[in-house]
């Protein structure tokens, strides 16, 4: 049997960053990813400056596309919204490796099944033992379902459902754009542009308020290739593919004992732009710290609004969630 001080369940942000600051200290870490990397990782690939600072980013040296944007421009239902900015973008594809090539870590190829408790540690799968574990596995993480699923339920009213696309295109406008509630959409579709010709386009919003309105998530697909065919002459070239996840609930209970939950396994993406790789990324740290004895594990700080918690990112929350888009 492999054993190591600790273990990661999940090599994408919230894994490979814990991963990072545990070797940094000298821990012996290992982490399982069912995927080998590079691998697809469904997502816009926005970052904020948070990340970047969390990250220790050097942007200079980052060896793949990264693009800042100087503006976003936001759409609420036909008003649009000019916002100037400093944010960035990345492909998920080059950055998730590229993070867990620099933690430095042991990593094995493995589906992590089953975890059982044993003494003062874990048992994953009859292979691996452990003193510490991190469950950094995304929306279907096996520690969530293992060891959390009863303490802390996810609410079906915040689950997201979202169809994206990465594809080469050479872009000229190098504006990410937003639109919000189009055609009573619980959510909001996007076209985010890379570095070096690469695009993203998507959409995303809430499932519960979808079902509530007899539509499903397809229906504003086809919404957003017509808008992108309007609005900058461009088609789509394939289908999309589809993922979903939680923003953001209650987040006590997300340590127990030995066990840490973090990034999407706890379910802490944002309630106003569900954006999930920057609390991914400091739920990483915070578990770091935390088995390194420097503080507790607290997370019900790392933020839970992109757009700073005030008037707009609460009435985003409620028109995502409750509101008025059911009567658009
Ligand atoms: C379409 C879409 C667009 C998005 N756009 C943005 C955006 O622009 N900006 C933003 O901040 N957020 C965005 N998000 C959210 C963001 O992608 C997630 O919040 C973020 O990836 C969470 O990181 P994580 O490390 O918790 O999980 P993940 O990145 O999901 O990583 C989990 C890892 O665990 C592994 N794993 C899963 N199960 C097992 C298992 N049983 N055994 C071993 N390994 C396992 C997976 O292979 C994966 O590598 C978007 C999400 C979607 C779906």
């Amino acid at each position: 049997m492999r054993s190591a001080e600790v273990i990661i369940v999940g090599g994408g942000p919230a894994g490979s960053t814990a991963a990072w600051r545990l070797r940094r200290a000298g821990i012996d870490t290992l982490l399982l990813d069912k995927e080998t990397f590079p691998r697809l990782k469904l997502c816009a690939g926005w970052i904020t400056p948070e990340v970047v600072t969390d990250l220790e980013l050097d942007i200079p040296a980052y060896p793949h596309r990264f693009l800042t944007f100087k503006r976003l421009q936001m759409n609420f239902r036909g008003v649009r919204l000019p916002v100037p900015c400093v944010q960035h973008s990345i492909r998920r594809y080059e950055f998730d490796a590229w993070l867990l090539q620099r933690a430095g870590v042991e990593t094995v190829h493995h589906q992590v099944r089953e975890i059982r408790r044993e003494d003062d540690g874990f048992v994953l799968d009859g292979e691996f033992r452990c003193h510490y574990l991190i469950g950094a596995g995304g929306t279907s993480c096996p520690v969530y379902r293992g060891l959390f699923r009863d303490t802390l339920p996810r609410e079906r009213a915040l689950q997201t459902v979202t169809l994206e696309l990465e594809f080469e295109h050479d872009w000229q406008d190098p504006d990410c754009h937003l639109w919000f509630f189009d055609r009573g959409l619980p959510g909001y579709s996007w076209y985010v542009p890379k570095a070096r010709g690469w695009l993203n386009v998507g959409v995303g919003g809430m499932a519960h308020r979808l079902k509530q309105r007899g539509e499903d998530i397809w229906l504003h697909w086809h919404h957003l290739g017509n808008r992108l065919q309007q609005r900058f002459g461009l088609h789509v070239p394939q289908e999309p593919t589809g993922y979903s996840y939680y923003v953001r609930g209650p987040v006590r209970g997300a340590r127990i004992g030995n066990a840490f939950l973090t990034g999407d396994a706890a379910g802490l993406a944002t309630r106003d732009m569900c954006e999930g790789i920057g609390p991914a990324v400091r739920s990483g740290l915070r578990a770091a710290e935390a088995i390194l004895g420097r503080s507790e594990y607290r997370i019900d700080d790392v933020t839970g609004a992109s757009l700073g918690g005030g008037f707009t990112s609460r009435w985003i929350d409620w028109a995502f969630t409750r509101g008025i888009a059911a009567n658009v």
